[in-house]
């Protein structure tokens, strides 16, 4: 009996390592999650414990589940929830943190990487406000499949770990079963981490908060001779590249609010967040952004605002790396936030360049790139199958039906074609080889809305989580061909279009 209970104990045993429950304790609250009624499992992610070096058995059993519920502290965790502030919809809120989410702690995976493993709806927090410290399965689920997705397509993403139901329901809208996520990050550090200490005029708190980014994300920051700037610099990279990313796949994030700007780099928060179909550059899904702050198009502009309310906080450290010169500072943050929009620029070409095929680079690409989104615009083309259906064409001429017909008007398609033929002349690179070439990077299968709304209704409604399996199966390889699963290619009906979602909450 003892013997097998040690060896269960072992079996969940994270190796936690938690480096942030020792940075001092005004960063966060040392908080327990709170227990819940009658937990099961919905899914352990096999594959992201392998990685984590995690046992997958171990975290299925019962008392594998009773951890991931909130239950049960594994031995090593020293749960906390982080402090933070954020800027909501441009609104500064001082003191925001975890209301409903739990760091349990941190653990090496395979690769190296130190990542933090959290507990999402996991109860009250001292930071709960009026919230209840739930998550409805709904958003839980949705948050499990589009991260799951996205890092499927290789955007750095937060990802989920595993999911299970509390045998609780939560009240919003209509009352829900409630459920748990387990997040796994690089870190939870965000925009709104740096301005919870801005906001207490906690110049030193910002420091450490910076030093600690730095040592976990951006190492080679640490010899720069100006560190802070050199972490900036860093962070901006890394947001130009993922917003760029998240373009060129068609994501709209819906609640891009500075509490939701990751400092490492990842997505992270799955709220209200959506794929367009339709190309249309102003589309919102969010049923709170009624500005269109958090619009596809609008994205990059929020994420540079975001960026420049971090140069805020940095602003003293900046100010002392420039011998003290409050005008040189302020030059070196402006300097920073100016390589964003060159940056994310480049990063979205170079993208656009390899989804219609590009091998080389040449300046005119630009137009002609520009030139076939202002096509697929007034002819209201669905974006995922027109690059997924470009392939094609570019791997034959005959093989331009599909793409053609997706254009309100094909012949808008036709005469962007010729163009598009000649510079990929150019190229002398084959039709097969290049089309081979577009669909790694065009995926034929994204989380489409009315997927992952079919997959909650079925867990909500019937108790059935088999339509969620099937989902993730597909969508964890969205690039390979399959034509049998082409139902799962396909745009939304009319009658099955979701054009608002709602705040995860
Ligand atoms: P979000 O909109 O999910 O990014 O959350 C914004 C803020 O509201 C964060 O501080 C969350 O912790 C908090 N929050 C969201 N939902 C809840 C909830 N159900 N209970 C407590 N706090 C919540
Ligand atoms: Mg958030």
């Amino acid at each position: 009996m003892g013997f097998t209970n040690r060896s269960a104990l072992e079996g969940v045993s994270f190796h936690f390592d938690n480096s942030y429950a020792r940075l001092p304790e005004r960063f966060y609250s040392r908080v327990a999650p709170v227990r819940v009624a009658a937990p099961r499992l919905i899914k352990v992610n096999e594959e992201l414990a392998a990685r984590l070096g995690l046992d997958a058995v171990a975290l299925a059993s019962e008392e594998g589940v009773e951890v991931l519920a909130g239950n049960r502290v594994a031995q090593g965790s020293e749960p906390l929830a982080m402090a933070y502030a954020g800027h909501q919809f441009g609104y500064f809120v001082k003191q925001l943190g975890d209301g409903r989410a739990n760091l349990l702690g941190e653990v090496i995976g395979g690769d190296g990487v130190r990542y933090d493993v959290q507990l999402k709806g996991s109860g009250r927090t001292p930071f709960s406000r009026n919230g209840d410290g739930r998550a409805a399965l709904g958003p839980v689920l949705r948050e499990y499949i589009v991260s799951e997705a996205m890092a499927a397509m290789g955007v750095p993403t937060t990802r989920a770990l595993a999911a299970v139901t509390t045998g609780q329901t939560v009240i919003r809208e209509t009352i829900q079963p409630g459920a748990v996520l387990t997040r796994v990050a690089a870190s939870h550090l965000r925009v709104g981490t740096f301005q919870y200490f801005f906001g207490q005029g906690d110049v030193e708190g910002i420091r450490t908060l910076a030093d600690y980014a730095i040592g976990r994300h951006y190492p080679e920051a640490e010899s720069a001779t100006k560190r802070y700037r050199a972490l900036l610099d860093g962070v901006i990279a890394r947001q130009a590249a993922l917003v760029a990313q998240w373009m060129l796949l068609g994501f709209v994030h819906g609640v891009m609010n500075t509490d939701n700007t990751s400092i490492s780099g990842e997505t992270i928060d799955y709220g209200p967040c959506a794929f367009m179909e339709t190309y249309d550059p102003r589309t919102v899904f969010s049923s709170i952004d009624h500005q269109g702050r958090y619009s596809y198009s609008n994205q990059p502009h929020a994420m540079h605002w975001n960026l420049a309310r971090l140069a805020e906080t940095l602003l003293p450290l900046l100010v002392q790396e420039e011998g003290g010169s409050d005008e040189a500072g302020l030059a070196s943050a402006h300097e920073a936030l100016e390589k964003f929009g060159i940056q994310f620029e480049a990063a979205f070409y170079a993208g656009m360049r390899r989804k219609i095929g590009l091998k080389t680079e040449r300046d005119e690409d630009v137009a002609l790139i520009d030139d076939l989104l202002k096509r697929m615009e007034a002819n209201r083309a669905e974006f995922t199958l027109m690059f997924r259906r470009l392939c094609d064409a570019a791997e034959s001429v005959e093989g331009n039906a599909g793409v053609r017909a997706l254009f309100a008007d094909p012949a808008a398609f036709d005469a962007w074609e010729m163009a598009w033929r000649e510079r990929l002349s150019q190229d002398a690179v084959s039709g097969q080889e290049c089309a081979q070439a577009m669909r790694q990077v065009n995926p034929m299968f994204i989380p489409r809305n009315h997927l992952v709304e079919a997959a909650i209704r079925a867990a909500v409604d019937r108790q059935d989580f088999q339509v969620f399996e099937d989902l993730l199966r597909v969508l964890a390889k969205p690039y390979d061909e399959r034509p049998e699963l082409e139902e799962y290619a396909r745009p939304a009906r009319p009658e099955e279009y979701v054009s608002r979602t709602f705040c995860g909450t």
